[in-house]
């Protein structure tokens, strides 16, 4: 028996079978469905990308895993290599894990880590945004903060080591002022925060989160696993704000395989880098640099700067903006657009009740939740393919007075 995320098991409707994928197309028995919403977010290339499923294959025939404990192989060290060059300034340092939810743990125990190495071990806070999501594991959801997803962690009450803010800077100064010497890591989802409801907001946030981080000697993390690889119309914010550590996930691998990565800096590693060895990072997932994972990864990155995705991401939000352009209902709240992502907030749930079903019917997989209707589309996504997604969402209020 499959236990499903996210859903109660007893009341569920049973999830569509698919049985191919090709392109920004999934195929169920009887219906061709555009994939929307790339997978949750990792499907950049779109289904059955021949080099993808090359890089997979040679791989494969060589060997399919072997353990980074004691040994290395040629996929990480390419990739990692690959990295260190694409990268912003001198995020050059790479330890890879199986998930984002993986990596972001990785990365704010190198923050509580580095200050620990210092002696500094009255740093235990960590400064994280309201309504962020950084994945589902223990220490990510208490960095989160969304009961929609987490409410959980109500039984341990209020918790002493992580402050929540809004994305506006009167606050986020005033948490410093508070918090500094308390704080190992400021973490943020930069520029649109994802699960939390495809909340965008303004660059000028995060150059201030950068000068107090500089100020006060605090670690500044980007969650870029739904925003890194052009989803935000930048390659990376990494490239317009530079963090201590970036985490990548979802899009590294284009959605074949689940892999992860946590980049540090020159000052990260250096912290961890002497003659002590109780002074070594303690982690090391089983499956981490996975060479089908790292094979793949590379070939990724590679299809994403010489098929100038840039060029298609911008083009993906022209064509959303003309399309979405004086849509207007009294239902919508807001309708948000940054890059390649959509969102379509509503005032109440359950506006949105039945629009997969409705989706469906016209040919579209989408996977609404809470009151967010939003669409990520694979990058390789066609100018007919991308209207019809955006006319089956306004079609949805059209069609419903
Ligand atoms: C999806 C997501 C994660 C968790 O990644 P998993 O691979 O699902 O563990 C972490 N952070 C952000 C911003 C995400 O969108």
């Amino acid at each position: 028996m499959i236990w499903y995320p996210y859903v109660q098991m007893k009341t569920m409707t049973p999830p569509c079978k698919i049985v191919d994928a090709n392109g920004v197309y999934l195929y169920t028995e009887n219906q061709k469905l555009i994939d929307s919403i790339s997978s949750w977010w990792s499907v950049i290339h779109g289904y059955k990308h021949p080099e993808l499923n090359r890089a997979l294959v040679e791989q494969a025939e060589k060997f399919s895993h072997v353990m980074l404990g004691g040994l290395t192989h040629e996929p990480v060290k390419k990739l990692a290599d690959k990295l260190e060059s694409f990268l912003p300034g001198d995020l050059n340092y790479c330890f890879f894990s199986d998930s984002g939810s993986v990596a972001v743990e990785v990365a704010l125990k190198m923050a509580l880590q580095y200050y620990m190495n210092r002696g500094e071990e009255q740093r235990t806070m960590i400064l994280a945004l309201e309504h962020a999501y950084h994945g589902d594991t223990f220490k990510t959801m208490e960095a989160g903060d969304d009961e929609d997803y987490h409410f959980v962690l109500k039984a341990y009450g209020p918790s002493r080591y992580v402050v929540h803010i809004p994305t506006e800077i009167p606050a986020l100064e005033q948490a410093f002022e508070k918090y500094h010497s308390c704080l190992n890591c400021f973490i943020v989802e930069p520029l649109l925060q994802g699960a939390g409801g495809m909340r965008m907001y303004d660059i000028s946030f995060l150059k201030r989160a950068r000068e107090l981080c500089d100020k006060y000697g605090v670690l500044l993390i980007f969650d870029e696993v739904a925003t890194g690889f052009g989803r935000t119309g930048n390659r990376f914010v990494a490239d317009l704000v530079l963090p201590d550590i970036l985490v990548l996930g979802k899009a590294l691998t284009g959605g074949y395989i689940g892999h992860a990565v946590t980049v540090a800096n020159q000052k990260v590693y250096d912290g961890f880098y002497d003659d002590v060895p109780e002074h070594a990072l303690m982690h090391g997932p089983t499956f981490m640099g996975n060479p089908l994972a790292c094979s793949v990864a590379l070939k990724s990155i590679e299809l994403f700067e010489t098929q100038d995705y840039m060029s298609a991401i911008h083009r993906i939000e022209a064509i959303t903006r003309r399309e979405m352009e004086g849509f207007t209902d009294e239902r919508i709240k807001e309708i948000r657009i940054m890059g390649g992502c959509v969102c379509v907030e509503v005032r109440d749930a359950a506006v949105l009740k039945g629009y997969q079903q409705f989706a469906y019917e016209r040919g579209v997989f989408s996977r609404p939740f809470l009151k967010y209707l939003y669409a990520m589309v694979p990058y390789i996504i066609k100018e007919d393919e991308l209207v019809k997604v955006l006319q089956t969402m306004k079609e949805w209020f059209i069609m419903k007075k």
